[in-house]
């Protein structure tokens, strides 16, 4: 039976880090800070808003949720990215993804300055995890990896799979298992064979967004299972991309859904918030 890694009880943790260090900073005269920017009504946006904003109180950062309609010009949005970022009291810059469709999210997240870039993405960073320069990491695959080392899962030359190759998750959380030594296989729609590549993986994170789609024979006995995908079920309740009960079968460690990634993604968010307000903060 696979140890559960209890994301819920480790982002307490390292939120509670967190508190530590922003009240050093408050010591010294700087007050953390983040923005968030949200456009438009997504119901589930607002509930990642919310909760984003509820951790920032917890750990003792000042967040400035910024609404816009979801008429937004890009003009506009453009606009408010710029006067965050002149903003010298705000540290960290989120824009809330998805933006509705008549937007160009990707001049967006370019415009962000990416000193202020909490979520990872601008190329300034990606290219820096690319290169193993040090830079901001995407808080969810930053998040994957924190419960891999918290949980002593050995990471140096042990095989693993990424499942999912979006810029998002799959990619960066491949390059950080690579940045630790892992031999890394990345699997997409395209990929052949799928089960078997999985099969031989000490290591598997699930970034596809389908409910059971990591079966429990997939599992290498002893694999640690990372499971990122959120799916809402017919009745309502969340589950991930892996079969969790017959894969904690097999499996040596394994994430739940919810209660594994998710709160993790929000607790590395208010680190790269910290890290930005200690190095660029005044
Ligand atoms: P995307 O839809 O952008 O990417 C999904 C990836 O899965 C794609 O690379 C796609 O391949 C691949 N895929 C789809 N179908 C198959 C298939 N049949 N076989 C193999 N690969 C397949 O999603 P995201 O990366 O943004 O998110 C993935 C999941 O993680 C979602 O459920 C999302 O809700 C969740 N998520 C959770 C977070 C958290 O904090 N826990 C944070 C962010 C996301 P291809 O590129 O070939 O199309």
């Amino acid at each position: 039976m696979a140890q559960l890694i209890d994301g819920k009880a480790i982002a307490a943790l390292i939120r509670a880090e967190q508190a530590t260090r922003a009240a050093h900073l408050k010591e010294n005269g700087i007050e953390p800070a983040l923005a968030v920017i949200l456009v438009g009504e997504d119901p589930a946006s607002k509930v990642y808003v919310r909760n984003k904003a509820r951790a920032c109180k917890e750990c003792g950062i000042r967040s400035e949720v910024i609404r816009m309609s979801a008429e937004t010009t890009q003009a506009e949005l453009m606009a408010e990215i710029e006067r965050v970022n002149s903003d010298p009291a705000l540290h960290g810059l989120l824009i809330q993804l998805p933006l509705p469709a008549h937007l160009d999210e990707a001049a967006a997240l370019a415009a962000v300055d990416w000193r202020k870039d909490v979520d990872g993405f601008h190329k300034m960073n990606a290219g820096a995890l690319l290169e193993g320069e040090e830079g901001v990491r995407p808080c969810t695959s930053a998040g994957c990896m924190e419960l891999l080392r918290r949980s002593h899962v050995p990471l140096t030359g042990a095989k693993a799979v990424v499942v999912g190759r979006s810029n998002i998750v799959g990619k960066p959380m491949a390059l950080m298992l690579l940045e630790a030594n892992c031999t890394v296989t990345i699997c997409h729609s395209r990929t052949r064979n799928l089960a078997d590549i999985v099969k031989n993986a000490d290591i598997v994170v699930a970034a596809v967004g389908r409910a059971n789609f990591i079966t429990g024979d997939m599992i290498k006995p002893g694999a640690a299972v990372i499971d990122v995908g959120i799916n809402r079920r017919e009745d309502g309740t969340l589950c991930g991309d892996v079969d969790f009960d017959a894969a904690q079968e097999k499996a040596g460690w394994i994430t739940p859904v919810p209660g594994g990634v998710g709160p993790m993604t929000i607790a590395m968010l208010m680190k790269n918030t910290l890290d930005a307000a200690e190095k660029h903060g005044r």
